[in-house]
């Protein structure tokens, strides 16, 4: 079938799907584009079920955007905490405070005002404008790439930048013109729930009549991405040091996973330490240089969190010391009871809420 010929034929089929199996979501059925635009950061890297939650608690506290704008980071950071990917986090912050500064508060209208918003790319300015302002932009996400290139039995890598622009002409051919939010929905969620990743339904599926893919048994190959990126491992050895009811953390300014979190000081290594190797560590010497460390042991095992491109292999140790170094003077003090105001990763959320229990 013609896909020009098929577009409008594939539009209806869709829309139709989506009024009988949609998910009743919090951010349906919304077009305040400050709403949507929470939702689509919040979805970018977050699974629907992880995020509803988060969306709700978020702009219970930030409703609008002058109220984003006038939040610190950290605060932000905090309400973003366990979701990774913080700089969704710390750019709608800073996209909150370029919309005051520019326009008085009020949210873009046009595309290529909300393209110039600090972490909106291609895919968001065309989810808000379709949402919020029934614009026919076409929104291609990772759903969108399944489904389409299944159809019409597509191997152009999706991770491609010949991939990105074959198949966003595509989905933008497919769009219907009257009802661009509702199609894009549509498509999205059929992606979401029909054509999934393993295991499509496609004995019930609606397109199957029309599924490239489904003709050739080529579902399981489609789509095609490049190549698998690099995982790199690394080693933390973090250190909980506790003087006269306070420890000791500090904020990550190197451009590097979790900028601007707050974290206990860190020993990186080649591998993790064993507890005797730790007094011997120039970083470890470093920070305690002229006190005493009276008393120090392992109190936790070894923890695996593994981020999208890097494995972080982290263990916890408890150090109790007679004064402080000039180096650990240098590090926030918090007393110890006020360690969860601070923004941290979910590594050390989870040592944390361990170390409570
Ligand atoms: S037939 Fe299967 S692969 Fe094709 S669109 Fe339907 S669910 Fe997806």
């Amino acid at each position: 079938m013609n896909k020009s010929k098929s577009s409008g034929f594939i539009s209806d089929i869709l829309i139709t799907w989506y009024n009988n199996h949609k998910r009743d979501l919090p951010w349906r059925e919304i077009n305040n584009p400050y709403l949507i635009w929470i939702s689509e950061i919040i979805l970018q890297q977050t699974r629907v079920n992880q995020g509803i939650a988060y969306y709700l608690r978020f702009v219970e506290r930030f409703p609008t955007v002058d109220m984003l704008a006038e939040a610190e980071e950290d605060e932000v950071l905090k309400y973003w905490q366990g979701l990774g990917y913080y700089s969704r986090a710390r750019n709608l912050h800073k996209a909150a405070c370029q919309m005051i500064n520019e326009s008085g508060g009020v949210f873009p209208t046009k595309h290529s005002e909300v393209l110039k918003l600090a972490g909106v790319g291609e895919y968001t300015a065309a989810a808000i404008c379709s949402f919020a302002y029934n614009e026919p932009y076409a929104v291609v996400d990772g759903n969108v790439y399944r489904v389409l290139s299944r159809l019409f039995s597509i191997d152009t890598p999706i991770d491609s930048g010949v991939g990105k622009k074959e198949f966003t002409h595509l989905a933008q051919d497919l769009l219907s013109k009257s009802e661009p939010a509702l199609h894009n929905q549509a498509l999205m969620e059929f992606g979401a729930l029909q054509c999934v990743p393993a295991s499509p339904d496609c004995a019930n599926c609606p397109l199957q009549s029309i599924c490239k893919a489904f003709e050739s048994d080529l579902i399981g190959i489609l789509p095609v991405k490049k190549q698998k990126t690099k995982v790199t491992n690394r080693f933390f050895n973090y250190l909980f040091v506790e003087y006269q009811g306070y420890t000791y953390l500090q904020k990550r300014l190197a451009k590097d996973i979790w900028l601007n979190l707050y974290e206990f000081p860190l020993i990186e290594t080649e591998n993790l330490l064993n507890p005797e190797e730790l007094p011997d560590n120039d970083d470890f010497k470093r920070l305690f240089d002229g006190i005493d460390v009276v008393e120090f042991h392992k109190i936790s095992n070894p923890m695996k969190h593994v981020l999208s491109h890097r494995v972080i292999y982290a263990q916890f140790f408890s150090l109790k010391v007679s004064g402080l170094s000039e180096n650990l003077k240098n590090i926030i003090q918090v007393p110890i009871r006020e360690i969860d105001i601070y923004p941290v990763s979910r590594l050390m959320e989870l040592f944390l809420q361990n170390r409570k229990e």
